[in-house]
């Protein structure tokens, strides 16, 4: 790439589905205003429970073609989103979804879980140092609620930013680059309260019988721990679409209310405003609006 937008954004998931539902308001609105956007996903999500009856042959302990499927959910989002620069980590197919924490995929040959983290880590070396982003985002330490993909896209994303600096390290992969700011997925615990409230009173006219409970939405924390909100509104209907896009793993209600469900069947909110907690690099104010606030070009 010769010539780069003045704003670049990479963000780093687990699995297809995981960019649309966290941060697919954000995505949408810079990619609308003229930031480049990159998306790195680690696993084609093979373990991933399918929701639709007419899909449900595609499930591991089936056909156990589900990734590649996932793999044009994920095209689909995208488009929804107008983000255009998409990449699996390794190539697709590299590293395999590790399943929930304990359970036995964990440690098979080829899991994302298993895999040596420098070894994942120089795949987003090259992604770094090849699109020069300023902003990083990804998730927690505990990947927002441990699942062992997640906390391993957590570890990977960390340590790549960290090697992606360092000027001895592997230069057939590029110059290097130090990314300014790198943001953690949250949610605000009285946002997410407020929203769960609000979603008590809408549940009626969809077709869910419960709800999930604010200990189902990855990276909820104390309000004082957020740090930036983007307000994704305006992308409300995209992001909405993007995860609808993902038609194995999400179902939006019908009927036009923000509301989704993944395979639990337990109703959630869909969050348009999304939140940020600055891990590392400088706030250009306490509570930022911009990820790219204080950021030279
Ligand atoms: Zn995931």
């Amino acid at each position: 790439m010769t010539e780069l937008p003045d704003r670049r954004l990479l963000l780093v998931h687990a699995h297809p589905d995981d960019e649309s539902i966290n941060n697919g308001a954000t995505m949408a609105r810079y990619a609308a205003d003229g930031a480049h956007v990159t998306l790195v996903t680690c696993t084609l999500g093979e373990e991933g429970e399918v929701i639709p009856d007419r899909l449900a042959h595609l499930a591991p302990d089936r056909e156990d073609i589900l990734g590649p499927h996932r793999i044009g959910e994920l095209t689909a989002a995208m488009k929804e989103l107008g983000v255009t620069d998409h990449r699996f980590l390794g190539g697709p197919g590299r590293f395999r979804d590790s399943g929930m924490m304990g359970a036995e995929q964990n440690n098979r040959p080829g899991a994302f879980w298993s895999a040596d983290l420098d070894e994942a880590a120089a795949y987003l070396v090259e992604v770094i140092r090849e699109v020069r982003p300023q902003v990083l985002v990804t998730y927690d330490p505990d990947g927002g609620y441990g699942h062992p993909d997640h906390i391993k896209a957590h570890r990977v994303a960390m340590r790549a930013a960290d090697l992606a600096a360092e000027p001895a390290f592997r230069r057939d992969l590029g110059d290097p680059h130090t990314v300014a700011k790198i943001y953690w997925n949250r949610v605000p615990r009285s946002v997410a309260e407020e929203r769960f409230r609000w979603l008590a009173g809408a549940l009626g006219p969809t077709p869910y019988a419960a709800m999930a409970s604010i200990g189902d939405v990855p990276g909820v924390v104390d309000d004082a721990r957020v740090t930036a909100e983007i307000d994704g509104r305006a992308f409300a209907a995209a992001k909405t679409a993007a995860m609808a896009a993902h038609a194995t793993q999400v179902e939006i209600a019908p009927g036009g209310e923000p509301v989704f469900v993944l395979s639990n069947e337990l109703a959630q909110p869909v969050f348009d405003v999304e939140y940020y907690e600055l891990a590392r690099g400088e706030a250009a104010t306490p509570y930022e609006t911009d990820l790219f606030a204080g950021v030279v070009a």
